[in-house]
């Protein structure tokens, strides 16, 4: 019987190929009128061309965004945004660069408005993270939510065809977990199933031929689909395994995830049926574990833990660390369980 409390966040989305150039007037719409600029340093020239638009509302570029925010990073930003008097951020790139706007905000409150150019999907969430002494930190706190989103699939189409697989693979992972979570609720879950069967659509034609704008779209509108799955219900098994490997491990972020989702969708089917008959469906498969070590493998992104560069000798300490704080997930955990799923990932097998 249905049962479930529904909780949106404020926001906006501006979705569409050329919607970047409308930038100026968000700002504005904001309040605002001086915009420190955030991107990595390999997407440098994104933020100086970001910079330009501007025009008298740009404050100025800090192009040293890196994966996990490492609090020095954070720290200089801030000093940065500060120094040249910046009232709101612009972030260009994807959940890095969203994640160090997000680390600025969550001390100064200064707004956001995210650009993203992968399927990370951190410009809808509340969620922060940080980086000390290689432990990272995350939380939630809705001063880090961005006010504004510009969803411009004409930037998306300099992803890499690796970073695309992988990225979209992340954000499939949101929406899976979505199906199942504590909070799960009707209106989020046709959400999620939609943004699956967008990307199952998509992604085989930007790894294919990535300057086609039709399908760079299609995979944005299924990037902001998961964006708002992850940050409107909570996660569970797969993400909490893929933190861990990210974590302590150093293992990339997008492939983590992309090697851990059907095994941790294998170990949870027996609990989640329903919801995972609408992950095959979606994918136009017989079974979600299945479809979705299928859907990654012809992509040509990774499929074993092994390719990501882990040892096999990782494995016991991954699996202890995995279950080491309880939390949501809806098919009990067990070390010997998570063991023998990470042994499956690791050796690629498809479940
Ligand atoms: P990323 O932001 O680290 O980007 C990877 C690389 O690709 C970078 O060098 C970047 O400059 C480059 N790149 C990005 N877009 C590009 C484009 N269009 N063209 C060419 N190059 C491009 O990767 P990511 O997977 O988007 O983000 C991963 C990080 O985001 C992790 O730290 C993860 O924990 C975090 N994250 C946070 C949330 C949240 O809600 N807080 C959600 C998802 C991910």
């Amino acid at each position: 019987m249905l049962s479930f409390v529904y909780q949106t966040q404020p926001s906006r989305v501006i979705f569409g190929a050329g919607c970047v150039s409308r930038l100026p007037e968000e700002i504005e719409r904001l309040g605002s009128s001086k915009a420190l600029v955030l991107s990595t340093p390999e997407q440098r020239q994104s933020g100086l061309e970001m910079l330009e638009r501007l025009g008298e509302r740009g404050a100025g570029l800090f192009e040293r965004a890196v994966m996990h925010v490492p609090i020095e990073t954070a720290e200089a930003a801030r000093e940065e945004a500060r120094r040249l008097g910046a009232d709101c951020c612009v972030a260009v790139g994807g959940g890095s660069t969203t994640g160090l706007a997000k680390a600025i905000a969550l001390v100064s409150s200064l707004p956001i408005l995210a650009v993203p150019t992968t399927y990370a999907g951190s410009e809808m969430t509340p969620i922060w993270g940080l980086t000390e002494g290689g432990r990272k930190t995350t939380g939630r706190d809705f001063r880090v939510l961005p006010k504004a989103v510009l969803y411009d699939p004409c930037l998306t189409v300099t992803m890499p065809a690796a970073l695309s697989a992988t990225s979209g693979m992340n954000s499939i992972a949101h929406c899976v977990e979505a199906l199942y979570a504590q909070e799960a609720n009707p209106i989020i879950s046709l959400m999620a199933e939609e943004g699956i069967r967008a990307f199952a659509e998509s992604l085989p034609v930007v790894v294919k031929d990535p300057s086609n704008l039709e399908a760079r779209s299609q995979a944005l509108y299924a990037a902001w689909l998961g964006g708002i799955s992850l940050g409107t219900v909570g996660m569970a098994l797969h993400h909490k395994l893929c933190h861990t490997l990210g974590g302590s491990f150093n293992l990339p972020h997008a492939e983590t995830h992309t090697v851990i989702l059907p095994h941790a969708v294998a170990y949870n089917t027996p609990a989640v049926e329903a919801a995972m008959s609408r992950v095959a469906r979606a994918l136009g498969a017989p079974s979600a574990p299945q479809g979705l070590y299928d859907l990654a493998a012809s992509l040509g992104a990774p499929t074993s833990l092994a390719s990501l560069g882990l040892k096999e000798s990782d494995l016991d300490r991954a699996a202890i660390l995995a279950v080491e704080n309880p939390y949501y997930n809806p098919r009990a955990i067990t070390r010997e369980g998570i063991r023998a799923l990470l042994q499956d990932a690791f050796a690629g097998r498809r479940p």
